[in-house]
């Protein structure tokens, strides 16, 4: 069997899996691991078993560390038969990323990185963000014992930056521009020999295979026709794609759902040029969305994602602050508390159905893709009633 390679996205061009640079050199794109054939799952019992050994035969990281994990993935899939109801919908299905490590769907990403890393001798790895990834690549760090660098925007306010800080990463704040950092990084990892974990490196992206596979043991195997994506860098929508499409030419499902990328109407990039049938992105003058993680102006799989759509894969579309909150609300009703940007593809989801897009015999897949308690800074834009008793009085207030 011919060994895992790395190639370029655009170019095809071939680089050797353990290049640290993830971005083709004449093109600029990003580069994907590209898999020796086809695989199966390992078969055993999912709770003394590893994410990473469960789909090892997708993954370029054998020999397995069963070692190297905080338990990320094996996330639950959820169906609302009363959302679907109100959608007039055939069955609607949650994919609730936030029951991973530190509630996001990122962890997966990160577990393959940190096998990757170990497993090539790196002890130095590092991130730009400041959100769920740094949360992740922080703690995954500290259970693997590594150097941990994580950047951060020097506007970045002390609340946010203390769930980092937590894990005991060393954080530096960067002023200047924080777009550049992503490219800036990306060198100085080369020079310092620090794999930094970015948002749409190709390790990443194969953690993030995991959810397509994941959904397809979850469904017996049968295919949703729908799979909805937050997308902001385009890593995780890239790794969900790559996912179905590993495991349709393994022969383990015999056809591919559409996949809907969604971007938040006050920063989307990708669904702009795709409207206006452009090939490249553009960087986003004046982002702003209450769905802060998926606030990337400048998305570095963009163009990639825009050839996936292009190619027929599914489509690029927005959502709206307004919709982002009716739809957190309305998975709260149900149980779901997520954060803004994981509410998205309900959002997309009632907006679609709403346009006809979606019938009513659709099978949809939403994937939620972090936890609320990450952004409670929410709650400004709720007035939640609360019932005032005394202890005499309190049946009356019932
Ligand atoms: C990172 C993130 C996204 C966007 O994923 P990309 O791979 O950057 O497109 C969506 N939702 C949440 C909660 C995230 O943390
Ligand atoms: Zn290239």
């Amino acid at each position: 069997m011919e060994p895992w390679m790395l190639a370029c996205t655009y170019c095809q061009r071939k680089y050797p899996l353990d290049r640290l640079n993830p971005r083709c050199e004449p093109c600029g794109e990003p580069l994907e691991a590209i898999s020796p054939g086809p695989g199966t799952i390992n078969k055993v019992n999912p709770l003394t078993q590893t994410l990473v050994d469960r789909y090892a035969a997708f993954l370029p990281l054998s020999p397995v560390d069963r070692d190297l994990t905080l338990g990320e993935g094996f996330t639950p899939l959820v169906r609302s038969d009363r959302i679907a109801h109100r959608l007039g919908m055939k069955s609607i299905l949650f994919k609730n990323e936030s029951s991973n490590p530190t509630w996001s769907f990122k962890d997966r990403g990160t577990a393959a990185c940190v096998h990757h890393a170990v497993a090539r001798g790196v002890t130095k790895i590092g991130t730009v963000s400041s959100g769920n990834m740094a949360a992740s690549v922080a703690a995954y760090g500290a259970m693997a014992g590594l150097d941990t660098y994580v950047f951060v925007s020097a506007r970045m306010p002390k609340e946010k930056i203390n769930p980092i800080a937590i894990y005991g990463p060393t954080i530096i704040t960067v002023s200047g521009d924080y777009g550049a950092l992503y490219y800036e990084s990306l060198s100085l990892g080369e020079r310092n020999d620090i794999y930094f974990i970015n948002s749409d490196v190709p390790l990443r992206v194969e953690g993030s295979k995991t959810i397509a596979f994941e959904i397809c043991e979850q469904m017996s195997f049968a295919v949703p026709d729908y799979v909805i994506i937050p997308t902001s860098s385009g890593g995780n929508a890239r790794g969900i794609m790559k996912g179905f499409d590993e495991f349709k030419r393994s022969g383990l499902i015999d056809r591919l759902p559409s996949f809907i990328c969604v971007q938040a109407e006050g920063c989307s990039p990708i669904a702009r040029a795709y409207t206006a049938q452009h090939d490249r992105i553009e960087p986003y003058l004046h982002a702003e969305t209450i769905a802060h993680a998926i606030e990337n102006p400048y998305p570095p799989s963009g163009n990639e994602i825009l050839r996936q759509v292009g190619a027929g894969k599914g489509i690029v579309t927005t959502v709206t602050d307004a919709e982002i909150l009716a739809a957190q609300s309305d998975l709260a009703a149900e149980g779901f508390f997520v954060q803004p940007a994981a509410a998205v593809p309900l959002a997309a989801a009632v907006n679609l159905r709403r346009r006809g897009y979606l019938s009513e015999t659709d099978t949809v897949v939403c994937i939620l893709t972090g936890s609320g308690l990450k952004y409670t800074a929410v709650f400004e834009h709720y007035r939640f009633p609360v019932r005032e008793a005394t202890l005499e009085n309190l049946e009356d207030a019932l």
